[in-house]
């Protein structure tokens, strides 16, 4: 099978440029300019006049069929990617969560049973070391060879994936052999129980003090902590949806200071706040994940770092639970809400409104929904560019069609929308895995199992 795209406006990490896409098999087999491909003979042509051809977004961290407090996100790993593809993303890596008392091998062939055969589009994974000991240690350079090459640790949490500072001392060394990525959800866990437990013991129990018991100093805290222990180590790190002003501060000097730290942050960061948590009638339970939503000088300092380099990357933390029979097991504490929002059918087309809005350029919206992903996870240049020899993964955006987004429209397994009613301007067109066709003319035409396991090299930004 052979496709050509023609009469689009190409967009990498380089720049924009008018050019033509010749996809044979599962590859992108030339980039040319316009009139060179009149010749190419091909089994079908998709005009792309007026619209950005992409390479399609890489979304590094989602949580699809995860546990959390007694209950799973609802998005399978058939829904969750189906809905990814709708919104032009064509990788997710996902987190394969350790239950405490398992070993990381026994959860890795968990995870892979989740989602072989079941995926849309490619997927890879990380891991969620819960659990430090002599064993899972040495797993970490099992799961390494095995692909898996990045592993996720928690200051929050204390009691389920929490671990001590000497535990993610142990494990930085342990990653720093193989040159493997430690993770870093950065709260100090201990300090908001305590905040948490003196809340709930005063009636204050409204989601909106998820929100007010995660003060963003809090996360400042665990962040340089986090960089403090990474630096001892000599380890690579990435700390995962980091939402505070506090945060970034300390990023920005450990980056200055050469340190080989990276950080994402997520778009309910960039478009939600605090006063979403704060919505009457336990609606607020909508938006709890943590971290919490913050004010919106956050947000805006947040865009500064994308624009800086500071923030590399914007991921999802998709992890969906419904508002019926799951958020609501926080009605009356709000500590039993379960932490996470839906997202990943719609980075692209948020980080888009960035673009329109003057924050970012058109070529910073591919690096940091696509090229960088790939690089930072071992993908590069398979994924996460327009080039002979990368993957066929590429998204045709209408950059001037308008869309709402809502509940009642999107594709995640889920009740409810975080954006309810948010008018978007761009739209995908046209989604493309591997050379097959998976989203157009508003019709999913993949299927489960087409996605395939991406074995990942180390972080391509080390040195
Ligand atoms: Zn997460």
């Amino acid at each position: 099978m052979s496709i050509l795209i023609t009469g689009g406006t190409v967009v990498t990490t380089e720049g924009t440029m008018e050019a033509d896409v010749l996809i044979e098999g599962e590859q992108i087999a030339a980039v040319f300019t316009p009139d060179a491909s009149s010749e190419v003979v091909v089994d079908e042509v998709i005009d792309a006049t007026d619209m950005y051809v992409i390479p399609g977004g890489i979304d590094g961290h989602t949580h699809m069929e995860m546990p959390f407090g007694g209950t799973f996100s609802v998005d399978t790993f058939e829904t969750g990617t189906k809905a990814a593809a709708w919104g032009g993303t064509t990788t997710i890596i996902d987190f394969a969560v350790q239950p405490k008392g398992s070993t990381l091998l026994a959860t890795l062939d968990k995870w892979h049973e989740k989602a072989d055969g079941n995926c849309a589009i490619d997927y890879g994974f990380h891991m969620i070391v819960s659990d430090v000991n002599d064993v899972t240690l040495k797993e970490m350079d099992t799961c390494v060879a095995a692909g898996v090459t990045s592993f996720k640790m928690f200051m929050a949490y204390p009691g389920v994936f929490y671990a001590t500072d000497g535990e993610i001392l142990l494990a930085m060394q342990q990653a720093r052999r193989t040159g493997a990525t430690i993770m870093m959800h950065a709260e100090n866990g201990i300090a908001i129980d305590q905040l948490v437990a003196q809340a709930i013991a005063a009636g204050r129990t409204d989601p909106v003090y998820h929100g007010l018991t995660r003060p963003p100093e809090l996360e400042g805290e665990a962040t340089n902590r986090a960089i403090a222990l990474a630096k001892v180590a000599e380890c690579p790190l990435y700390i995962v949806h980091l939402s505070a002003a506090h945060a970034l501060e300390a990023v920005a000097e450990a980056r200055d200071h050469g340190q080989n730290v990276f950080a994402e942050t997520c778009p309910q960061y960039l478009y939600l706040s605090m006063d979403d948590l704060a919505r009457p009638n336990f609606e607020g339970a909508k938006f709890v994940c943590s971290p919490p939503l913050r004010t919106p000088e956050h947000s805006a300092a947040l865009w500064r770092g994308l624009r800086t380099n500071d923030l590399s990357v914007v991921s999802t933390d998709h992890c969906p639970f419904c508002f019926k029979e799951q958020k609501e097991l926080g009605r009356g504490d709000f500590a039993k809400i379960p932490n996470g929002i839906p997202g990943v059918e719609h980075r692209m087309d948020l980080l888009h409104q960035g673009v329109v809005a003057g924050e970012i350029t058109l070529s910073r919206w591919v690096e940091i929904c696509s090229t960088t992903p790939a690089r930072m996870f071992g993908l590069y240049p398979r994924k996460g560019t327009i080039a002979a020899g990368a993957d066929a993964d590429i998204v045709i955006y209408n950059p001037t069609a308008r869309q709402t987004l809502s509940v009642a429209t999107h594709h995640m397994n889920v009740d409810y929308s975080a954006y309810e009613g948010m008018e978007i301007t761009g739209k995908v067109a046209v989604t493309i895995s591997r050379g097959r066709v998976i989203i157009a003319d508003g019709e999913f035409r993949g299927s489960a199992g087409h996605g395939n396991f991406l074995s990942r090299d180390l972080n391509q930004y080390l040195i």
